[in-house]
């Protein structure tokens, strides 16, 4: 019997992978990736300074014992290069590999912006363990970090920085940070309290050119400041990787389209994970993984089933501000209601009837998070 192949080593993957032998243990298995194939926890990356882990201390397990925990073969550093659906084949080069059902658990692309300047590529992103050891040597007694983004993942790099002993300058063209997650007075209470650990703002700008100045990188902002950075991190936001799909002829949106059991339009193909558009909704978090890998698992092993989402609040490490979110659905119609003291920022999203959709909680007022997220509707019923 040809296996079940997983492309993707990521949370995604190897979760389904786990969670499939739960169920079954013979099944035949393979696992394939174009990374090193290690189990490791990638929220870690934006918070490892702070907890003194480093690229090599950060994985769980090697591919080699992936292998012998989800009992198939992990093929790593081994990149997909075609899908054949109709063939029931993925192609690696020249090399055909037969599969019984397919999984697509690719992940998604950091964006990068096409900036100007001749440091323009010395630009780092971070996604994957690669990334973060090329990271972590470039800033080894660098003090500088420009860090171009002041999302989840760019508040959560320049706490991480500063933490570490670092200066980090955070960019972005929004007037506050996590302005797509917090209301203003979450913004500013989270500005407020990454400037206490040295972090410093350019903020309602963006970069308007990045030069090489022997190792600096001198960065210039539209708005005309200037200033050097050892090092330049952007954090602007994902890509799911559609183009295998796409290349395959499966249908894709904003990700892989898949309807509530995972199924993408091809014949035994599946999707989870960043690179998934589950029934309109892609929702690069850890939450949502954990729970369509047990659902497909279960569809894998002979008894189909359709993934549901919870409320799935999201915590930013940000430990100087603690802060979780939990945004209405895109399009909602509603309005904020907050309440913010020195101590905390409780914004709460209610519909016209006074139904609370969603929230937004910095400092003392996440102690109420799990009494407010039992009011919360599912995100997929
Ligand atoms: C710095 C950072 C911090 C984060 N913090 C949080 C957090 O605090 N909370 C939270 O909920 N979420 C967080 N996230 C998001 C969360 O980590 C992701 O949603 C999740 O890890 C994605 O897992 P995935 O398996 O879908 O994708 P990935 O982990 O990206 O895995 C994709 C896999 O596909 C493989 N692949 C891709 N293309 C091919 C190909 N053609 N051939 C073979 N293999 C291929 C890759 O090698 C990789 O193994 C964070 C993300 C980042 C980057």
């Amino acid at each position: 019997m040809d296996p079940i192949v997983i492309i993707g080593s990521g949370l995604a993957g190897y979760n389904v992978a786990r969670e499939l032998r739960k169920l079954d243990k013979e099944i035949p298995l393979m696992v394939i990736s174009s990374d090193s194939g290690h189990f490791y926890s990638k929220p870690m990356l934006s918070s490892a300074l702070g907890s003194k882990k480093t690229p090599e201390s950060i994985p769980l397990n090697g591919p080699e014992q992936m292998s012998g925990q989800i009992n198939g073969p992990v093929r790593a550093r081994t990149y997909v290069t075609n899908l054949d659906p109709a063939q029931h084949m993925v192609r690696i080069g020249e090399e055909s590999v037969r599969y019984s059902k397919l999984v697509l658990a690719l992940g998604a692309d950091q964006l990068r912006l096409p900036f100007k300047g001749s440091a323009a590529e010395r630009v780092l992103t971070v996604n994957d363990l690669d990334d973060y050891a090329q990271f972590r040597s470039a800033i080894k007694d660098k003090p500088m970090v420009a860090v171009i983004g002041a999302g989840l993942i760019g508040c959560e790099f320049a706490h991480d920085l500063s933490a570490g002993g670092h200066k980090a300058a955070v960019i972005d063209i929004a007037a506050y940070p996590l302005s797509r997650l917090l209301t203003p007075e979450g913004g500013a209470m989270m500005q407020r309290k990454l400037t206490d650990l040295g972090v410093t703002w350019h903020l309602g700008t963006s970069v308007e050119s990045l030069d090489a100045d022997r190792e600096r990188t001198r960065v210039t902002l539209t708005n005309g400041t200037v200033f050097d950075a050892d090092v330049v991190i952007s954090a602007i936001g994902l890509r799911p990787r559609v183009a295998l799909a796409q290349a395959a002829g499966i249908k894709t949106g904003m990700g892989i389209t898949v309807n509530r059991n995972l199924e993408t339009s091809a014949a035994d193909v599946y999707a989870l994970g960043d690179c998934a558009e589950v029934e309109g909704l892609v929702l690069p978090y850890v939450m949502p993984i954990m729970h369509a890998a047990r659902a497909l698992a279960a569809t894998l092993a002979g008894k189909p089933t359709a993934v549901s989402y919870p409320a799935m609040p999201v915590l930013v490490k940000t430990p100087a501000c603690p802060t979780i979110v939990s945004p209405p659905a895109a399009g909602a119609a509603g309005k904020w209601d907050v309440t913010a003291t020195e101590e905390g920022v409780k914004a709460l999203f209610y519909d016209a009837s006074g139904k609370l959709l969603g929230f937004a909680l910095n400092g003392k007022a996440t102690e109420e998070r799990a009494a407010l997220a039992k009011l919360l509707p599912p995100v997929l019923a």
